[in-house]
């Protein structure tokens, strides 16, 4: 999912939050909503589709106000329905408040039953509504806006960057591993406090605001409306476990993480790709969008020529962000075309960032091959994926996982190409600007950094 966030005293913030959520529609496609804060008051608009279908520029228009959150839904739990679209409004004491969730609790059920108290009218099957419900009744218990939060997160065990809305201010959190992203930032001159709270940094970049920090793992910030500082704590103290598929596919690639764009990293991982796995071919190409910066640092690394063998339609939604198989297939089709003219009697290696259920690369290559390709050598810019993920993305169950019903010879013969090899783990992770042991790879190496109960960890796994 996609969280956004604008804080700011006379600016369309509805606007503004429409178009940092229009550069963070890859998190997420599949509902879209802000919640706009206006004396006291909470508009909330929300709906099924794209940012662009939800919003226009008569309700947009509607919504006057100094603070708007905003998400993308990408669901990875609770089914794809308008009741489940974020932000969540619910009604305190003090007010209204305005949450918006991404990432995937692991505890769901155990809080489901705390919050649960006989007056708790779900609304949804999120667990982000869980989390909001454990915000409320804190609050109605007489803690302050701050002490309520930090009451709710110790309650919730998994993936959560959250950004809240409320009546005291606009407050981003982290879960302590810090698995998903969050950054913030100033809006114009830092001096007037106006701060802006994104998933990414391109949502900064879209409405021209300043990057300043990461919300760090395990912290709750709190920004007022006209102040300059903002008020960070710690409310958990774990190892960092910034999801790794995030920097190989997720986020997008003019996304800065670790003082860098992400395009940087995959080219890295493609020149390493070819450090380790390099074979004789006459042209290198990636498949579009996500295997192009790899694909350009093979070239780099292994001199051989890159090119543009596949154009893609632009206006596709991501394949796998489409909630059924069946969907999934039906969408791979339009995706890609291959150019003849470029590949016609040529050795290929094709670079894609990764493989995860294999019906994307089986199709390319009989493309590939019809376009004229005299050899197909599959490179892989992540390794394997042999778990599912229970933090946010939507791999899929382990039976979906080609790596994990496969050796890598049958995944070879399977996708009918002449050679096949993934990165290896210590390539993927020593290519990062971070420390290692910072990130979470669970689903290439099985090591889940926050523990599950049996019932979720049996729903996904063999
Ligand atoms: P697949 O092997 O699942 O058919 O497709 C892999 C390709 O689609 C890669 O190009 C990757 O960018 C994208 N992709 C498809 N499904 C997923 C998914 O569930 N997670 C991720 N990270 N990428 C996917
Ligand atoms: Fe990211 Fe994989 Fe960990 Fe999920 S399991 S958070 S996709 S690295
Ligand atoms: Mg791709």
């Amino acid at each position: 999912c996609g969280v956004f966030a604008v804080l700011a005293g006379e600016q369309p913030v509805a606007n503004l939050a429409y178009f940092g959520l229009y550069a963070l529609q890859h998190r997420g496609q599949e509902s879209a909503g802000i919640a706009v804060f206006n004396e006291g008051k909470v508009r909330l608009h929300k709906d099924m589709g794209l940012v662009s279908q939800v919003f226009d520029q008569d309700v947009l228009a509607r919504m006057p106000g100094d603070l708007a959150i905003g998400h993308n839904r990408y669901s990875t739990t609770g089914s794809s329905r308008v009741c489940n679209a974020q932000p969540v409004v619910l009604m305190t004491r003090l007010g209204a408040f305005a949450l918006a969730h991404n990432g995937n609790l692991v505890n769901a059920r155990e809080l489901r039953e705390l919050v649960d108290d006989g007056q708790a009218e779900f609304t949804s099957t999120t667990d982000s509504e869980l989390i909001a419900f454990a915000v409320q009744q804190a609050v109605d218990r007489g803690l302050d806006w701050s002490d309520a939060i930090e009451a709710a997160l110790k309650l919730c065990r998994g993936a959560f960057s959250l950004a809240i809305g409320t009546p005291d201010g606009l407050f981003a959190v982290r879960d302590g591993h810090g698995i998903r992203p969050l950054v913030f930032g100033t809006l114009g001159d830092p001096a007037t406090g106006h701060w802006v709270v994104s998933s990414e940094t391109c949502g900064l970049e879209i409405i021209g605001a300043r990057y300043v920090d990461d919300v760090q793992p395990g912290e709750l910030v709190r920004f007022e409306l006209g102040s300059a500082e903002p008020q960070r704590r710690r409310w958990s103290e774990e190892p960092n476990r910034l999801c790794v598929f995030e920097m190989i596919y997720f986020a997008r690639p003019d996304s800065q993480f670790f003082g860098e764009s992400l395009y940087s990293y995959r080219q890295r991982i493609g020149r390493t790709l070819a450090r380790e796995s390099c074979v004789e071919a006459d042209l290198v190409i990636g498949v579009p969008d996500s295997g192009i910066p790899a694909a350009i640092g093979f070239s780099q690394e292994s001199g051989i020529p890159y090119g543009d063998g596949l154009i893609k339609n632009r206006y596709v939604g991501r394949t796998f962000i489409q909630p059924t198989q069946a969907m999934r297939e039906a969408g791979i089709r339009v995706k890609l075309n291959p150019l003849p003219d470029v590949l016609a009697g040529k050795r290929l290696i094709v670079i894609d960032d990764s493989i995860v259920r294999g019906t994307t690369s089986r199709k390319l290559v009989v493309a590939l091959r019809d376009a004229g390709a005299t050899e197909v050598h599959m490179r892989i810019s992540s390794p394997p994926v042999t778990h599912p993920c229970f933090y946010g993305i939507d791999t899929d169950t382990q039976d979906q996982l080609i790596a994990a019903q496969m050796t890598l010879e049958q995944i070879k013969d399977h996708l009918k190409v002449d050679s096949l090899a993934y990165l290896s783990k210590e390539g993927m992770l020593e290519a990062a600007k971070a420390e290692s042991g910072h990130f979470c790879s669970a689903c290439f190496d099985g090591q889940y950094p926050i523990p599950m109960d049996q019932t979720l960890l049996s729903s996904k796994l063999m």
